[in-house]
Parts: structure tokens; C-alpha cells; sequence
């Protein structure tokens, strides 16, 4: 996709090149981010897109995306997503796919929200063989489900970026607008107590089963997700740099 660089401030572009700069000395790494809805996994995923130019494919993202188009299989995908019930895997997988094989990803990824299920994750398997990519590690960002509804009704999100605020513990400076553009948040449809609900029985009883997968193939990495963001962040660090 063309990109209109007049459409940006010279001080925005040069922070653009400053931080892709930083980034090339940084690793490679391909990563799977994991863990209930609300665990600080797409925080911490935006994060190290930014410190090490990796992409962050987050598949809630994407679907919801793909849910605002204006056609009869959108409308279906909008309900799905609302009620917090699993999108079916070809349709997911195709995402992802098509995903990976961008030039953004060449220096690495981070899937956030992918994979959900044990299908999934072999179907992962499988593409990743055929391209000859392997996973550096799965990061499982352990955490209790009474932490997560606080954590996730007062989440508000900038959709354009991706950016995620916290009412409670990283609240924007302006109250309603995005830090950077000055842009409306928005809170997201399935960030309530009921469809939260939804979402975590279908963590526990579809997604829980990958911790012992990936554990068992030895690349699993589990944080405290409880901890501070900052703390959250530098474990993290910690193990994508290879820091011992
Ligand atoms: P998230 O933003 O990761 O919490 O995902 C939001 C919603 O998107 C989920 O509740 C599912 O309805 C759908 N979704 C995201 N990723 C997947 C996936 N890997 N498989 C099936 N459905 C998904």
C-alpha cells in the first residue's frame, strides 16, 4: 500500500526513521504471544513491534477490521465477534498466512490471539514448515481471571495505531483522545463483564491445552502477567534479547 508521507509532520517522520534505526540493532524473532483476554499480551506485543520492528499480527485486530466491511459475510463475522465465540480456523489461518508472507514480517512476528486452539497451533506448524520458519519461543503471560475484568472494562483502544490505554492504570493525558494524534478511543464492543465471560471459557477450554503443547515442544516462556506493565515489559525483554 502507497503511504502519503506529505500526509505526515516532518517531526512525525523523523521519529519514524529514529525508531527503525534503533530497531536494526536489535534481534530477529519469531514469537507467539499467549494468554487470556486481557493478560497485557497486545500491550506488551505493540511494544516490541516499536523497540524491534517485528510485526504484530494480532488476529482480534484483523477481524475486527474485516468485520466492518460492508457485505453479508461481515455481518456474520460482527455477531461472532460480539459474542465472543471463536471465528472458524480456515478463516483465521488465511489471515494469517497471507500475514506472514508480507515484506513487514522479513525481521520477525508476533502473533497475538493466534493460535487458539490445538488445531491451530498444527496448522501453524505446517505453514511455518513449508516456509522454513521456526518459532523462537511462545511468551504464556500467566494470569487469574478475577484480575482480568477490572483490567478489561477499562480498556480503551485507538484503533488507527492499535495504542491501548487503562482508565485505571495507564490513563490517556487528555481524557477520551489518543496521547499522539489526538484522536477519539473507542471502547471495544466485546470488552464487557458478559462477553468477557465468553471469551474466558473459551480461553480455558480451547486455548489453556497450548501451554503443555508449546511446553512440551520446549519453547514456552511464562511471565507473572499480574506484575506493573513496566515489570511486564522487562521480563519480556528479558527473554526476547536473550538476556540469559
Ligand atoms: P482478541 O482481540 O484477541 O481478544 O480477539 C477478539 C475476538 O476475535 C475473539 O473473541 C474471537 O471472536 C476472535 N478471534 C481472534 N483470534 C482468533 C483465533 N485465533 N481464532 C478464532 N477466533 C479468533
Amino acid at each position: 500500500m502507497a503511504v502519503n508521507i506529505e500526509a505526515y509532520s516532518t517531526f512525525e517522520l523523523l521519529n519514524e526513521l529514529r525508531r527503525r534505526y534503533s530497531s536494526l540493532s536489535k534481534p530477529e524473532g519469531r514469537y507467539i504471544f499467549l494468554g487470556p483476554p486481557g493478560s497485557g499480551k497486545g500491550t506488551q506485543a505493540a511494544n516490541l513491534h516499536l523497540s524491534h520492528s517485528l510485526c504484530h499480527i494480532s488476529t482480534g485486530d484483523l477481524l475486527r477490521e474485516a468485520a466492518n466491511a460492508p457485505t453479508e459475510e461481515s455481518k456474520k463475522l460482527r455477531a461472532r465477534l460480539e459474542a465472543g465465540d471463536l471465528v472458524s480456523d480456515e478463516v483465521v489461518l488465511d489471515i494469517v498466512q497471507r500475514k506472514i508472507g508480507t515484506s513487514q514480517c522479513k525481521k520477525g512476528f508476533i502473533l497475538d490471539g493466534f493460535p487458539r486452539t490445538l488445531k491451530q497451533a498444527e496448522a501453524l506448524s505446517d505453514v511455518l514448515t513449508t516456509k522454513n520458519i521456526s518459532l523462537d519461543g511462545v511468551i504464556y503471560f500467566d494470569i487469574a481471571e478475577k484480575e482480568l475484568e477490572s483490567r478489561v472494562c477499562s480498556r480503551r483502544v485507538h484503533p488507527p495505531s492499535g495504542r491501548t490505554y487503562n482508565l485505571l492504570t495507564k490513563p490517556p493525558k487528555v481524557a477520551g483522545v489518543d496521547d499522539i494524534t489526538g484522536e477519539p478511543l473507542i471502547q471495544r464492543e466485546d470488552d464487557n463483564p458478559t462477553t468477557l465471560h465468553n471469551r474466558y471459557v473459551a480461553y480455558s477450554d480451547k486455548t489453556a491445552p497450548l501451554i503443555s503443547f508449546y511446553s512440551k515442544l520446549g519453547l514456552l516462556h511464562t511471565i507473572d502477567g499480574s506484575k506493573s506493565l513496566e515489570e511486564v515489559k522487562s521480563d519480556m525483554y528479558h527473554i526476547v534479547n536473550k538476556e540469559g
